[in-house]
C-alpha cells in the first residue's frame, strides 16, 4: 500500500534529503502537497518529479512565476499561509515539517489535526509552543517524530527504556564555525565566514545559528518539550567530531549513545519508516579510521545562547516564542549586515529581559497567543536593534 506525504519546505536542506529517500521508493509514496519560498523553478520541479497534486509556495509576489513554472503538468499552484493549512489539510499519512522559522508552526499543528505522523524538523514548533503541539498530537492519535539529530538519536536510545529511570540527556554540539576562535575576534564575525559549518551541510540560518550556538539552546528547550523532562537532567557537551549525537544516561550510571554518520537522512529515514528500520544510504562508519571520539564543556561566556536557554526553559510559558522571534529578528539584522555577530545574543538577552515583565509571558499557550509574542518580541527586538 503506498503511503501519502506531504512536505512542508521540500526546497530546503530537510526537503531535499526527505525527496532523495522518498525517491528512492517511488512506489511506496504518493507526493501530496510540497511546498517551499522564492525557489519556484526548484519546487516546480520536484513537484514534476513526484507528480505531487498541489505546489504551494509561501509568498503571494511567487504565485505567477510558480504557475508558469508548472504549466501543464497538472500539477495544482497555490500560494500564502492559507494555502499551507489548505494543504495540511488533504489527508496524508505522513507529513515532514521542514520550514524554518515559526512560520512553520500552523501548518505542522493542522497536520496533526488531522491525525497525521509529523516528521518534525521544525523545532521552533516545539520552541514557541511545545506543550500546545504534544497537546494537540495527544487529543488527535497522532504521532510526532523528532527529526533533529539529537533528538531522535535521544528517541531512539530511550527506546524499550522508562523515562522514569533516566537521569540525564546530553545532546551534543559540534560547537559551530567558530569554536576554535580567539573569543575576541568573534565580535569581527562575518556572515560569510558563519555561514559554513564543519560537519554537517544545511540551510544558512541554522548554520550560523551553529556557530552561535543558538541551535544548541532551541535544542536544549526542544528536549525539555518532546521528551517532558526537567531542565536540569538536560546537559550539552562538545564533541567537534559530530558522531555521537546524544547519550541518555540512566539511573544505573549507564550511558546509552547514538552514534553515526553526520547525515540527516538517518533521522528523516528513521522517522519515514518509524517503527521499522531500513537500509539507508548513509556511510557506515569505520571506528578504528576515526580513532577517537573527544568531548570538552561549552565555554558560557563564548556561547551566551546557551544560558539564555536556561532561564527560558525555567520561564516556560510564551517565553520560547519571545525567545525564538527575538533570535530569528538578529538573525536576519546579522544577514543584512546590521548588527554584529555577537550582538545577536545581546539582542535577545535584551528583549528577553524588556518582556519577562509583560504580561503575556505568563498567557497561556495557544496560536493566536504565540503569535501575538511573536510579533511583539519582532519589534522589541527591531527597536533593541535601531538603538545600537
Ligand atoms: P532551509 O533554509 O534549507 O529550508 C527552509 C525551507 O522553508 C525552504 O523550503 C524554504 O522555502 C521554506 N521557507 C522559508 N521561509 C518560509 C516561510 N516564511 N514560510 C514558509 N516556508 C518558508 O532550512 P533547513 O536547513 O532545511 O531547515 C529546516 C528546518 O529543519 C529548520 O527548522 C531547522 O532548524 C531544522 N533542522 C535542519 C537541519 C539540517 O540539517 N538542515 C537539521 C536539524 C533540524
Ligand atoms: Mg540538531
Amino acid at each position: 500500500m503506498t503511503r501519502r506525504v506531504t512536505i512542508f519546505g521540500a526546497t530546503g536542506s530537510i526537503g531535499a534529503n526527505t525527496l532523495d529517500l522518498i525517491g528512492r521508493e517511488r512506489e511506496a509514496f504518493d507526493v501530496v502537497a510540497l511546498t517551499g519560498g522564492r525557489n519556484v523553478h526548484a519546487l516546480a520541479a520536484a513537484a514534476r518529479d513526484f507528480g505531487a497534486e498541489v505546489a504551494i509556495t509561501a509568498f503571494d509576489d511567487c504565485l505567477d512565476d510558480l504557475r508558469e513554472a508548472l504549466a501543464g503538468s497538472g500539477v495544482e499552484a497555490a500560494s500564502g499561509e492559507n494555502a499551507l493549512i489548505e494543504a495540511a489539510e488533504r489527508p496524508a499519512d505522513w507529513v515532514m515539517s521542514a520550514i524554518v522559522g515559526a512560520a512553520g508552526l500552523p501548518p505542522g499543528l493542522k497536520a496533526l489535526e488531522q491525525g497525521a505522523t509529523l516528521a518534525l524538523a521544525n523545532k521552533e514548533s516545539l520552541v514557541t509552543a511545545g506543550p500546545l503541539l504534544m497537546e494537540t498530537a495527544r487529543a488527535h492519535g497522532a504521532e510526532v517524530l523528532p527529526v533533529d539529530s539529537e533528538h531522535s538519536a535521544v528517541f531512539q536510545a530511550l527506546k524499550g527504556e522508562d523515562i522514569a529511570s533516566v537521569e540525564r540527556v546530553i545532546i551534543t554540539a559540534s560547537g559551530g564555525a567558530f569554536r576554535d576562535w580567539p573569543i575576541e575576534r568573534l565580535k569581527a564575525a562575518t556572515c560569510a565566514e558563519a555561514s559554513s559549518h564543519p560537519n554537517w551541510d544545511m540551510g544558512q540560518r541554522i548554520t550560523i545559528d551553529s556557530a552561535s550556538m543558538f541551535n544548541k539552546a532551541l535544542e536544549l528547550i526542544e528536549t525539555k518539550e518532546y521528551f517532558g523532562i526537567t531542565p536540569d537532567k538536560i546537559e550539552t557537551v562538545i564533541h567537534p567530531e559530530s558522531l555521537i549525537h546524544a547519550l541518555v544516561g540512566h539511573s544505573d550510571g549507564g550511558l546509552i549513545a547514538h552514534v553515526g554518520p553526520p547525515d540527516m537522512r538517518h533521522a528523516i529515514g528513521y522517522a519515514l519508516h518509524y517503527p521499522e528500520r531500513k537500509p539507508l544510504p548513509v556511510e557506515r562508519l569505520d571506528l578504528a579510521k576515526i580513532g577517537q571520539f573527544t568531548f570538552r564543556a561549552p565555554d558560557p561566556e563564548r556561547y551566551p545562547a546557551l544560558g539564555l536557554a536556561r532561564d527560558v526553559m525555567e520561564a516556560g510559558g510564551l517565553s520560547g516564542a519571545t525567545f525564538n522571534a527575538a533570535k530569528e529578528t538578529a538573525l536576519d539584522s546579522f544577514i543584512d549586515g546590521g548588527i554584529g555577530f555577537t550582538q545577536m545574543a545581546d539582542v535577545v538577552a535584551e528583549v528577553i529581559e524588556i518582556m519577562s515583565a509583560d504580561s503575556l509571558v505568563n498567557a497561556s499557550i495557544t496560536l493566536e497567543s504565540v503569535r501575538e509574542a511573536d510579533q511583539l518580541a519582532r519589534q522589541r527586538a527591531k527597536d533593541v536593534i535601531d538603538r545600537k
